[in-house]
């Protein structure tokens, strides 16, 4: 392998975008992300501008026998890359709607905010996660949970085709009928396979829904979570929901009566007419007194507001799994491990409601794993980093303990948090998802240029 210098000027000869190693002005914002405490220090940045970019890094890196890392928004890799190449696809961000195929190509810099803006000029939407400021081609090359899930189930279960450089430097395109198996890896299998550089989605018609959350006081919490457990199992595929306990600092631009006050937030959404969403909602709206009551007829273009996940960079620590069926014991568990009455250092702990269209993969197949979850368990640690370290994985492991009973055994990989607890690489897939993973990696990244997973 070169040295850095070297290797930066060879990247420069044949490379558009910029490439930066850690002497050069612009190095560190070029590699700043969500996660503020997640800072990268590889041998070179490049910021790619084209595909033909991508495919002159991995060329280099193939020469050289450097490895190449993908860094979008920042919402994914905890921890800090320190070797090698760092691709910056920020400056991807073509993206066009087609309402007559119903469909977007979308660019891999793009958020998905971006893209739910651009669909709702044509009455559309995509099927994409809860926040709009996560990247798109990072959630769905996870699967991708979003606000809608159960109804039309995972983001990459709408993905129609990618387009990539993969590791052995060839740019190919990669949908049901061209490279297939790269197309069934692709979707769900999450890294190790190339730089994608745009995704092609399919859109639903959808201008409004009903949707939006309902937050209850300190006092309500046990008794709101309790039903909310119960009422969950009731419902149809045409709803989904989630509920946090959040622990919300004293800080001004959090709203009053919220500020300061650990508080239960419900989420809901519903695709159907907002009458019937209203009487699915009511057993929630009933089960406590109410300090903010904001579900109503929403349009979709507002969607990020139901979960309203942080959209500045933030120091950021979490660590999810998925749960099976629940019951009364579970919320009982679960309230006794972060309940109001716990002092834990936990800004939120959040219970997503799955299953329904989530539960059921596309007819021809893909790699999206854990399927079978019923709910998952996600915590966002405290933003103090001298927490995280030591504290927040001995707190995460109490909890997880207290509702081991429910946990499932399989994962999701956009929850695991780089594969943090032991065994939970291969908790994201069941056995034989990951040895084809494995032989598609070996077709399309024989030398693993693009290192995933555990070596
Ligand atoms: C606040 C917050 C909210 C979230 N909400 C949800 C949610 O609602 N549903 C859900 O399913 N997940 C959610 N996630 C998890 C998120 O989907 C993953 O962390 C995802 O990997 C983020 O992708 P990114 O591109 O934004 O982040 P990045 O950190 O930039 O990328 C993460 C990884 O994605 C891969 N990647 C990204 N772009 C490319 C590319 N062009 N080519 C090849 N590989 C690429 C790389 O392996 C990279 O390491 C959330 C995370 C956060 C922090």
């Amino acid at each position: 392998m070169p040295n850095k210098t070297g290797l930066a000027d060879q990247l420069r000869q044949t490379v558009s975008g910029p490439v930066l190693t850690a002497s050069d002005e612009g190095f560190a914002a070029e590699l700043a992300g969500f996660k503020t405490n997640v800072q990268h220090r590889p041998d070179v940045v490049v910021g790619i501008i084209s595909a033909a970019d991508a495919a002159a890094v991995v060329a280099v890196a193939n020469e050289t026998g450097t490895p190449v890392h993908v860094l979008a928004t920042g919402h994914g890799l905890p921890a800090p890359v320190t070797e090698g190449i760092v691709i910056t696809t920020s400056r991807l961000k073509g993206l066009t709607v087609d309402p007559a195929t119903k469909t977007a190509h979308i660019e891999a810099g793009c958020r998905w905010g971006e893209v739910i803006a651009a669909a709702a000029e044509h009455g559309l939407a995509p099927i994409a996660g809860a926040s709009g400021t996560v990247g798109c081609v990072g959630l769905v090359l996870g699967g991708g949970y979003g606000p809608l899930v159960r109804t039309y189930g995972v983001a990459s279960d709408w993905v129609r085709g990618f387009e990539l450089v993969t590791g052995t430097g060839e740019l190919v395109t990669a949908n049901a009928t061209e490279h297939p198996d790269l197309f069934w890896a692709l979707r769900g299998g999450k890294g190790g396979f190339g730089v994608v550089t745009s995704v092609d989605v399919e859109l639903v018609e959808l201008s409004t829904l009903y949707g939006g959350s309902i937050f209850f006081g300190t006092s309500e919490i046990e008794s709101v979570f309790r039903t909310w457990v119960d009422w969950t199992t009731t419902l149809p595929e045409t709803a989904t929901t989630s509920a946090v306990i959040l622990r919300l600092p004293p800080l001004e631009f959090i709203p009053e009566p919220l500020r300061g006050q650990t508080v239960l937030n419900v989420r809901f959404a519903y695709v159907g007419r907002p009458e019937e969403g209203a009487e699915l909602l009511a057993p929630i709206r009933a089960a406590g007194s109410v300090l903010i009551d904001a579900v109503a007829e929403m349009p979709a273009a507002e969607i990020a507001r139901i979960h309203n996940d942080p959209t500045e960079p933030t120091l950021s620590w979490d660590r999810g799994v998925l749960l099976g069926e629940l019951d009364a014991g579970f919320a009982d568990a679960f309230l006794g491990a972060v309940g109001p009455d716990q002092q834990v250092p936990l800004v939120a702990v959040e219970v997503r409601h799955l299953g329904g269209a989530a539960s059921r993969d596309v007819p021809e197949g893909s790699a999206v794993g854990g399927r079978g979850g019923a709910y998952s368990l996600f915590m966002v640690g405290a933003p103090d980093p001298s927490l995280h370290e030591a504290v927040l994985p001995a707190v995460a492991e109490r909890v997880l303990g207290g509702v081991q009973k429910w946990t499932s055994a399989e994962n999701a990989v956009n929850l695991a948090d780089g594969f943090a607890l032991p065994g939970s690489y291969e908790a994201c897939w069941p056995a034989e998802t990951l040895t084809r993973l494995g032989e598609v990696r070996a077709t399309y990244d024989p030398d693993r240029r693009f290192p995933y997973g555990p070596r």
